[in-house]
């Protein structure tokens, strides 16, 4: 690598963005942060400017932006504070950045991505929404920028390293691909007692520390369900070869199925400053901060089949990659809307996956094979109204 490797990160105060400066901070002769950015834990933010002076931080509430431009000011820090979302667009495609971490969370995060994949920037996509959203668009936008996309969704990160560097040899190569789900905190709960679930119980993941919006998906299984459409894109997969098993241990990422029924798998602690080293430093590999894995305190690696009852919503992705054009932005709009109403108390947790069938059955799609990024965030707004309406129909 000739030269530091200049970086934008994009939710920088989330759980993502926070583990990509615990990286960062481990190799200070290779990665420089040009750009930090948040939504609205703003004293994150300011701590983050002063440890690491990047030039531009956003804060994306707007309403927020002139008490972190004085507190950086008052500070003796030259860091030059930018508001609103426009402002992510503009640090992700800046010409003095080379790599964007994607690490906003939802489909708020589409807009930058686009512009980062427009400016041929090195895309660390963590924002798996925004992928799922933009489908066909979001990769046409890849490929005509000229952008390299690296996946940092753990599973998709270990299909990406089981799979040669050469793009054009993977359909030949590739039979299926299994993406590994630790199954959540219900795994074994009696399916009927989940109308019951609180949101701080939906939160207590198992084996990963994350954001509270991908800890629901988790118990819901609806992040496996974006995970697959993500595949499906990333890959460029039909979605019959993209399968999904749960295993609870989470130290198999994912496999790679070859097309002679060999089995590729990258194993590993859960830790996603793995995936994040790697993308940072692809196609080398730097120190990540994680443990390593202590092969024979392992007691077994185990697999099973996710149970429908359970987990109604892992199968809606592959009912939505059958429907139109915009059925997964649809998919994806209805479940941020049912998660964030979850959090908030107002909807149960099996009302989540009843907002999400609702929404892929009754909403259409309307968009034609010419739709671009404005027709699919246009829909994305009007399911996030009706499934409103829905909600407060039948919510408590
Ligand atoms: P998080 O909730 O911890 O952080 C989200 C970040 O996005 C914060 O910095 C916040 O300020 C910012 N943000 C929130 N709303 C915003 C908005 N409307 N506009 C602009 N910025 C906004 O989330 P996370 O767990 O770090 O997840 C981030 C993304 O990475 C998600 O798409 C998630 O699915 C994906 N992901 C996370 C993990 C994980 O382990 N946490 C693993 C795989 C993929
Ligand atoms: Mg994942």
């Amino acid at each position: 690598m000739s030269g530091k490797l200049r970086l934008t990160v994009l939710g920088s105060t989330g759980s993502i963005g926070t583990s990509t400066l615990d990286v960062a901070a481990r190799h200070p002769d290779r990665i420089e942060v040009r750009a930090l950015s948040a939504h609205s834990r703003v004293d994150e933010l300011v701590a983050q400017c002063l440890q690491w002076h990047p030039r531009h931080a956003v804060v994306t509430d707007a309403a927020k932006a002139a008490d972190v431009a004085r507190r950086l000011k008052d500070a003796g820090c030259r860091t030059e504070v930018l508001a609103g979302p426009e402002a992510l667009c503009e640090v992700a495609a800046d010409a003095e950045v080379d790599a964007v971490m994607a690490a906003v969370v939802g489909a708020a995060g589409l807009p930058s991505c686009l512009a980062a994949a427009r400016a041929g920037k090195r895309l660390l996509l963590a924002n798996k929404e925004a992928l799922v959203v933009g489908g066909a668009v979001f990769m046409r936008a890849v490929k005509d920028g000229g952008a390299t996309l690296i996946p940092i969704d753990s599973e998709h990160s270990a299909i990406f390293q089981c799979l040669p560097e050469d793009r054009r040899t993977w359909a030949q190569r590739v039979d299926h691909i299994i993406l590994t789900a630790s199954g959540g905190p219900f795994r074994q709960r009696d399916p009927d007692s989940l109308e019951a679930v609180t949101p701080d119980e939906a939160c207590a993941h198992p084996t990963w520390v994350m954001g509270r919006k991908i800890s629901v998906d988790s118990a819901t299984m609806m992040n496996k369900a974006l995970e697959v459409i993500e595949a499906r894109w990333l890959f460029d997969l039909e979605p019959s070869r993209i399968r999904a098993v749960i295993h609870p241990q989470s130290i198999v990422h994912s496999m790679v199925v070859c097309r002679d029924q060999s089995v590729l798998a990258q194993l590993g602690t859960p830790d996603m400053r793995v995936p994040i080293a790697y993308g940072l430093a692809w196609p080398e590999r730097i120190e990540s901060g994680a443990q390593g894995l202590n092969w024979t305190a392992l007691k077994a690696l185990t697999f099973e089949e996710a149970d429908e009852r359970r987990f109604p919503g892992l199968f809606l992705s592959w009912h939505a990659l059958q429907g139109p054009l915009g059925s997964t932005a649809v998919l994806n709009a209805a479940n941020e809307v049912a998660v964030e109403r979850f959090l908030a108390g107002r909807i149960g947790f099996m009302d989540i996956y009843r907002l999400n069938a609702r929404a892929l059955s009754e909403i259409d799609p309307r968009l034609g094979p010419q739709a671009g990024v404005d027709d699919l965030i246009d829909l994305d707004q009007r399911v996030r109204v009706q499934v409103g309406q829905w909600s407060d129909a039948t919510g408590r």
